[in-house]
């Protein structure tokens, strides 16, 4: 089919994320991808600031990656996991009890990030009905969150200004704390706040989630890393099962290989995924402590009552155990502190904020981005952006030279000057 006819046929009958079907925003056609560059038909090859949401920290057509997935193939793309199990599976559990904080050494793989997260809540209410305790069946979180788009995720997300206000009916009502403050000398007040609210509530939670050190896609808030010392205390006063979902934070990209190590905190669980295969294929990961996968085990099934069709799907997980030992085997700390050299240029864009974290860059406008106008001008520039609500952001593949970055601040401050 040729570009045109493919692009009507897409405007037809395609959903894309968040986008109307009935008056969808212009859709681009993507002929392939290397390096840090996407191929966008009629326009050329152009930076990918966004990554791919977070996830293709070695750019596109690695050649280590590309032979894992390869080789992978020949042997078996998928077995059922139930009462099977396979080498790149077991080699992917092994690198995450290695990387991640201390104490997370059971591992449950999952197919998306948002069903790690519906893991992740489950075997938190699991751990407190084995632990004799089946009334706490709430959640504790921040405002200003993002945790994916099934029910559950939904109802920790931002509850305003979020993407999923209008289900307010229809969740489970969590229980929110103010968003954490940027700077250190904040967080005492804050923290007095947040402790008051767990402690009113504390009969009824069961854990306490959030996104340790950023908060992504909710609004690309960078908070003071001594505010995860207060959620491990709060929990542990109050017996709550400490959750970090660090799908986007993960692997490097605030500039600790998970953003818990910022404040040397281990949480009960961690979710991981956008990153985790380097953006090739979809995979997550949910790990708990032994505390943890006991209490839920003396729960009244013994089990963790949750087994995806595609759990430990082979091919993910090889490609995943080559993208872990290319970052541990990597300067990938290096690559992310060089990044962020360059992203400080976006202190010099006029905007009401600019923030930059790791290999993360983000400019708030004092108004909504008109996305059309903004993703053609950064077109313009050879970079390839998605901005929502005020925000202009960027974060970009690891595999991004200097000059890629120096375009990426260059497209963003057009974009932002052209409102
Ligand atoms: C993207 C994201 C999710 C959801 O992951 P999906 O793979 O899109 O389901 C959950 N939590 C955070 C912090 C994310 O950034």
């Amino acid at each position: 089919m040729r570009a045109e006819d493919l692009l009507a046929h897409d405007r037809e009958h395609l959903w894309h994320p968040y986008t109307s079907m009935l008056d969808p925003a212009p859709t681009r056609l993507v002929t392939g991808a290397e390096g840090s560059r996407i191929t966008i038909e009629g326009t050329g090859p152009v930076v990918d600031a966004m990554a791919s949401w977070w996830s293709a920290v070695h750019g596109y057509r690695h050649p280590v990656l590309d032979e894992a997935l390869r080789a992978q193939a020949e042997r078996m793309s998928h077995v059922m996991f139930g009462g099977l199990t396979h080498e790149p599976a077991v080699e992917l559990a092994r690198r995450l009890v290695e990387v991640s904080p201390a104490g997370l050494d059971r591992v449950f793989l999952a197919d998306s990030g948002s069903v790690s997260v519906e893991v992740a809540m489950k075997m938190a209410l699991q751990y407190q009905r084995g632990v004799g305790r089946p009334e706490r069946t709430r959640f504790l979180t921040v405002r200003g969150g993002y945790h994916g788009d099934t029910f559950d995720c939904m109802s920790v997300c931002d509850p305003g200004g979020g993407m999923h206000s209008m289900w307010s009916e229809v969740l489970p009502q969590q229980v929110f704390g103010e968003r954490p403050p940027r700077e250190e000398s904040d967080v005492e007040a804050w923290a007095e706040g947040f402790r008051e609210l767990a402690a009113a509530h504390a009969g009824a939670l069961a854990g306490l989630v959030v996104e340790p050190l950023l908060q992504g896609a909710g609004g690309m808030r960078p908070y003071a890393a001594s505010c995860l010392r207060v959620f491990r205390e709060v929990a542990d006063e109050h017996g709550l099962v400490l959750i970090f979902d660090e799908i986007a934070t993960g692997f490097g990209r605030t500039g600790t290989f998970f953003a818990a190590e910022a404040a040397g905190v281990s949480p009960d669980v961690l979710c991981v995924g956008k990153a985790l295969t380097g953006g090739y294929l979809t995979l997550a990961a949910t790990l708990c402590t032994s505390r943890i996968a006991r209490g839920l085990s003396a729960s009244d099934s013994g089990v963790l009552m949750h087994g995806p069709t595609f759990m430990g799907n082979p091919l993910a997980c090889a490609v995943a155990v080559a993208s872990i030992d290319l970052l541990t085997g990597g300067d990938w700390a290096g690559e992310v502190a060089r990044i962020n050299a360059g992203l400080q240029a976006l202190h010099q864009v006029d905007a009401a904020e600019v923030r930059v974290l790791g290999a993360v860059g983000a400019v708030e406008l004092d108004h909504p981005v008109d996305t059309a106008k903004a993703t053609e001008i950064a077109l313009e520039h050879g970079v390839w952006l998605r901005p929502f609500r005020n925000l202009l952001y960027t974060m970009p593949p690891y595999a991004c030279s200097d000059e890629d970055v120096a375009a990426i601040c260059t497209a963003i401050a057009a974009a932002a000057e052209a409102g």
